[in-house]
């Protein structure tokens, strides 16, 4: 039998209710923002992802799905294509392909699923799904400024309220711009080179190749070591540590809580200034809901224009995981079963569910081959609401046996008064 592949998983329902149910509360609070939607392809061009993510990251290095399609004639070189494990890299390539600084602001937003190969455990994924959003425009556009890193803060705890989630935590830290971060790895590779021989294997390795991931170390027996380096807070220029005093000011005065965190350094490279982290303890190890930050240099990285932007990505397998609804809660269950009943009677019927289902109600049809037993079974199992009996009388009579499945009560209801009586609870 061929199953799933390892790692990914089928979203069914009436789990997938809960899926719709968290998006459209995002496109609801989105657009409050004025945010709109924007869809890139799930694939790029290699090179998108190790310009940007970083080839020192673990991303690129060891989790992404690349392989090299073919070229067009068969002695042509193909081109090395990636699954895109994050959304902002494909978003900015799109900013600067279609000019999209010319617009002034972009407040863009997308839903869909990305791919990383990591080691699948509960909450992680191979291929799982983000929820990502991104601030970013020229900088005449207003697109540095700390009102915008605060309105996506804000806006994030407005959504999780929104979906009931509450028990959340915000940490805050700047990571400061390329001038502090070289200074900030100066210091770091200094201070970690007498105590580097004594930390993991993958420590060693950062200390060498990008010292600032040794923050990502979940190690238990490192932390002591890590708890004692520099910390980026302390090399933050004066307009950089300016911005995120003004970033903490608007956000204390919309009274969105959060903790500072130093050690926050988030494991994309492009990230610059503001970086941010949404976690919930009920998730257990793998905690962090979504994460964001400012990426100001990414634009001009990637051969674009000065783009400043602000972004986040919302695990949304986590999110699900993290609400307190039921799927059986949210799943709109069948207001009415229409039961035909007895041969000939399927016209009718489909006629009926045709009306109902015009005045927005969710409808159910049966077939006339069932007998009424198993109508009232199925219809039961459903979950629905009500039966409603479409036999050779009640066609005749115009006039339907409609009986409430909860409290057995049963009338017989002329069809102009049906959609009124299902309606009504
Ligand atoms: P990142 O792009 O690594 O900053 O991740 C943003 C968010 O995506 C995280 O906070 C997680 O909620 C979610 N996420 C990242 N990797 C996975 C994964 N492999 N499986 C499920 N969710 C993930």
């Amino acid at each position: 039998m061929i199953k799933s592949v390892r790692g990914t998983r089928d979203l069914l329902p009436p789990e997938t209710a809960l899926w719709n149910f968290v998006e459209s509360a995002v496109r609801d609070v989105f657009r409050a923002y004025n945010f709109q939607e924007i869809r890139t392809p799930i694939f790029e061009e290699t090179a998108l992802f190790a310009r940007s993510v970083g080839e020192e990251t673990d991303i690129v290095a060891k989790e992404m799905y690349t392989w090299e399609d073919r070229g067009r004639a068969a002695s042509e070189k193909g081109q090395s294509l990636t699954l895109r494990p994050e959304a902002t890299a494909g978003i900015v390539r799109a900013y600067i392909e279609h000019k999209l600084g010319d617009r002034g602001l972009n407040k863009l937003y997308c839903i869909g699923p990305m791919f990383r190969r990591e080691r699948p455990q509960k909450g992680r994924y191979r291929q799982f799904y983000q929820i990502d959003a991104e601030v970013i425009g020229p900088p005449s556009a207003g697109s540095e400024s700390p009102a915008r890193d605060a309105e996506i803060l804000e806006m994030l705890a407005t959504l999780l309220d929104r979906l009931g989630i509450t028990d959340w935590d915000l940490e805050l830290n700047s990571v400061g711009c390329a001038n502090d971060r070289a200074a900030f790895n100066e210091a770091l590779r200094k201070a970690l080179e007498p105590v580097v021989g004594r930390m993991c294997v993958d420590c060693q390795r950062r200390a060498v190749t990008n010292p600032l991931r040794v923050f990502d170390c979940k190690v238990p027996e490192d932390q002591p070591i890590i708890e004692k380096l520099p910390r980026i807070s302390q090399f933050l220029d004066e307009p950089c540590r300016q911005h995120f005093e003004k970033v903490q000011a608007i956000v204390q005065a919309v009274g969105v809580p959060f903790t500072l965190n130093d050690r926050l350094v988030r494991g994309l490279d492009y990230y610059t200034r503001t970086a941010f982290e949404f976690t919930h303890g009920a998730l257990g190890a793998q905690n962090a809901i979504l994460g964001g930050g400012r990426y100001d240099g990414l634009s001009e990285s990637l051969g674009g224009p000065a783009a400043p932007g602000i972004g986040f990505a919302i695990g949304e397998d986590r999110l699900v995981m993290s609400l307190k609804e039921s799927a059986e809660g949210v799943v709109r269950k069948p207001d009415v079963y229409i039961a035909p009943l007895g041969a000939g009677t399927n016209p009718e019927a489909a006629r009926l569910a045709r009306e109902l289902r015009h005045h927005d109600l969710v409808v159910e049809l049966g077939d006339e081959s069932f007998r009424l037993k198993k109508s009232f079974e199925v219809a039961t199992k459903a979950g629905a609401k009500y039966i409603l009996i479409v036999g050779e009388n009640e066609v005749k009579a115009d006039a339907f046996a409609l009986k409430n499945l909860a409290t057995g009560e049963q009338v017989s209801v002329p069809r102009a008064d049906l959609p009124r009586q299902i309606g009504q609870n």
